[in-house]
């Protein structure tokens, strides 16, 4: 077996064929009859720490590799996978995602932030989402993905967004943090600030992004189960003639607040009916556009801002509706501001 190291580097070779990387890993499948060979080996010579067959063959095969193409190895994050199989010569490919950290800004309502199957046919395409398998045409993830996936020759893009804003909320300020992971890329050298100029070109004003820096799995989890803060700037229609005062009046009542929450009736189908606490950190009036009042909220994450307004027939408590004594309901929500929960190079995005 170790004869051939160098006809398994080219076998290696062979199956890397266009295909951009600068970093490989070698790993093999040993069949269970060789393992089990290596261990009568082991227990009749009473070796207490041999090396495996395993370890050896990865690590001379992937020097042996090294040396043909100049590429280094990486153990923890190699951009290619090489498995090779003795069993009967092959070698199966792995090419591993690239994950991008950035965020994206969101300037049109009723775009979702991820691919939603439609709800009758689950995609596979039917009269009600006249066969495309969707219920939105788009949605932030195919708006950055389709530039993307073009640039990387690659199979697929999936967003994993800290946080989501309602599809008729628009995201801008700040924009929100998001990982995009690049699935399956024939090619990865493409610098940032090109596939950010893509990105931003290609999605004609309905979204943008900053691209801030190249990121991983670990990172993905820590943004999808980070606390951040937001601030929401909301457009409030009040039943009857209140005064600026009354208003202010009101949301004192608010300020600080802790809030308890069932889960609203608009989301009741797709999650489980239960109750929770969330703070309003600030709420302010700053004035009112054509009869409706323009109010800013600075929350926890997961406080629900429109059911925080009109209380959800009296799931969500305190609410607005009940501190002013009449029906408030939200008809404008913006998201001008979510913190970041991993360290960020210089964000082009400012609050607005
Ligand atoms: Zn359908």
């Amino acid at each position: 077996m170790f004869d051939e190291t160098d006809a398994w580097a080219e076998r290696i070779e062979e199956s890397v064929q266009g295909i951009e990387f600068s970093t490989l890993l070698v790993g093999c499948r040993v069949p269970p009859i060789m393992a089990e060979s290596e261990e009568m080996v082991w227990s009749d010579l009473g070796l207490t720490s041999p090396e495996t067959l395993k370890a050896q063959f990865n690590r001379e095969v992937g020097k042996a590799f090294s040396a043909r193409s100049g590429s280094e190895v990486d153990f923890k994050r190699p951009d290619l996978v090489a498995v090779c199989n003795p069993a009967d010569n092959t070698v199966d490919l792995e090419i591993n995602p690239i994950y991008i950290y950035g965020r994206y800004r969101k300037y049109e309502r009723g775009i979702p932030q991820t691919r939603w199957h439609c709800r009758e046919c689950h995609g596979e395409g039917c009269e009600r989402c006249n066969f495309t398998g969707k219920m939105y045409a788009d949605s932030v993830e195919e708006l950055i993905g389709r530039p993307v996936i073009k640039c990387c020759d690659a199979e697929d893009l999936i967003l994993h967004g800290a946080g989501r804003e309602d599809i008729d909320a628009r995201m801008i300020g700040t924009g929100r943090p998001f990982i995009m992971e690049i699935v399956h890329p024939n090619i990865r050298s493409i610098p940032l600030s090109v596939l950010e100029e893509t990105i931003n070109s290609t999605a004609e004003g309905r979204v943008s992004v900053t691209l801030d820096h190249i990121s991983d799995r670990r990172e993905v989890e820590t943004i999808k189960s980070g606390k951040a803060h937001k601030r929401y700037s909301i457009l409030v229609e009040v039943d009857g003639d209140f005064s600026e005062d009354d208003v202010r009046i009101s949301l004192s009542a608010l300020k600080g607040a802790s809030i308890t929450q069932r889960t609203p009736h608009r989301v009741a189908h797709r999650r489980a009916d239960k109750e929770r606490k969330r703070d309003v950190i600030d709420i302010n009036l700053r004035g009112i556009e054509d009869g409706q009042y323009r109010i800013e909220v600075l929350g926890d994450a997961g406080l629900y801002i429109k059911e925080l307004i009109s209380g959800d027939e009296g799931r969500t408590n305190p609410n607005l509706t009940e501190c002013i004594g009449a029906p408030a309901k939200v008809t404008a929500l913006d998201v001008i501001m979510v913190e970041g929960v991993v360290p960020e190079k210089v964000n082009k995005f400012q609050e607005d």
